[in-house]
């Protein structure tokens, strides 16, 4: 069964290393973006979901449409419906109101505990807020709750992320996404990077702060089952697996991208196109995936790893045993490996 992912390209202010498709949220870019995601879920009657995702952009701030939009959605009764959420925007009644919609999954943008790490971020929320956002998220009747983290953030330590994953996994959250902050040439920081450069981690800096949250989180009960992802056993995010399974997905709203009957497309980065047109126009960006090399680039982010076939096992021999496991046929990379993914992809893959 496929997965719906719906992009929601409003923020209330742009966050400083943010490179995601998002604009100004008003209330009628609001309604008319919600009628045109009505419109192109028409083209999908015939579809059923098991995953629905709502993604941004900030996805809370349109709480009072989810539910009209997934009234056209047509998903089986035991789908996982996320939407991500950020502390500033999660009240009471945008809480309970997402709850009645249908979302029984929330992930909330909680980045870190350390005031001084998300005012450098940029972020429009305190700790303080981050941690009753969960709180009350809990009390609406969420059980299912993400929350992502950043590392490498601006003056971080490995003393301050050990305290935000503490105090984080004494909250209750479920699962945990911790990325590495990334500079992104089109973005704020990227503008300013000759001036933030000197507080930002370095790479080795950051290699020990990803293998510090592993560890932490793993000392926590959060099982690592990708990357940058962490849950409790059975809470792996089952529409993001279908990703990095190469299973297939439809994207809908600007940026979005979906991978839909064997071909892979995207969606433009085009709020007034996609408001304007009866129904989203879809570029291709792959015709004929090809699906060895997806098998290798997306299993090998998962720890579940791949199935380890004769050519790939011929290649090992070029990469650092310290890098990948082998087990019951299945190759897979190391927290450390995790670190050079993308070193040790293109050695198995050339
Ligand atoms: S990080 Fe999240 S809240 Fe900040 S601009 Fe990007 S999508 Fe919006």
């Amino acid at each position: 069964m496929r997965g719906l992912y719906i992009h929601v390209p409003f923020c209330v202010k742009k966050c400083p290393y943010c490179d995601f498709y998002s604009l100004p949220f008003t209330e009628s870019r609001a309604e008319e973006y919600k009628n045109a995601v009505v419109r192109n879920l028409l083209r999908y009657n015939n579809e059923q979901f098991d995953t629905v995702y709502f993604g941004g952009g900030t996805p809370s701030l349109l709480y009072r449409h989810i539910a009209e939009i997934l009234s056209n959605v047509n998903y089986t009764c035991n789908a996982e419906i996320t939407a991500e959420c950020n502390p500033e925007s999660a009240g009471k009644e945008v809480l309970e109101e997402l709850k009645s919609a249908g979302i029984n999954r929330l992930s909330i943008g909680v980045q870190s505990l350390d005031n001084a790490e998300l005012n450098a971020l940029g972020r429009r929320h305190s700790a303080d807020e981050a941690k009753n956002a969960i709180l009350l998220a809990n009390k609406a009747g969420f059980e299912n709750i993400s929350a992502d983290l950043m590392l490498g953030v601006l003056n971080q330590t490995e003393r301050s992320l050990e305290q935000t994953i503490d105090e984080l996994c004494g909250l209750p959250i479920i699962h945990v996404s911790a990325y590495l902050l990334k500079i992104e040439e089109n973005t704020v920081f990227g503008k300013r990077y000759n001036e933030i450069a000197d507080k930002l981690p370095n790479e080795d800096k950051q290699a020990e702060l990803y293998l510090r949250a592993v560890e932490a989180l793993e000392k926590r009960g959060f099982i690592q089952y990708e990357i940058s992802n962490f849950a409790k056993s059975g809470y792996e995010s089952r529409h993001n697996l279908k990703y990095w399974r190469a299973e297939e997905y439809v994207g809908i709203g600007p940026s979005a991208h979906s991978y839909y009957k064997g071909k892979r497309y995207a969606v433009p980065k085009r709020l007034d196109k996609f408001l304007e047109s009866e129904f989203q126009t879809e570029e291709i960006t792959e015709e004929f995936p090809d699906r060895e090399e997806e098998r290798v680039m997306l299993g090998l982010r998962l720890c579940e790893g791949i199935e380890l076939r004769e050519e790939i096992s011929a290649r090992l021999r070029f990469i650092p045993r310290e890098y990948y496991r082998i087990s019951g046929g299945r190759l897979s990379l190391t927290p450390k490996g995790f670190l050079v993914s993308n070193e040790i992809i293109a050695m198995l893959i050339e």
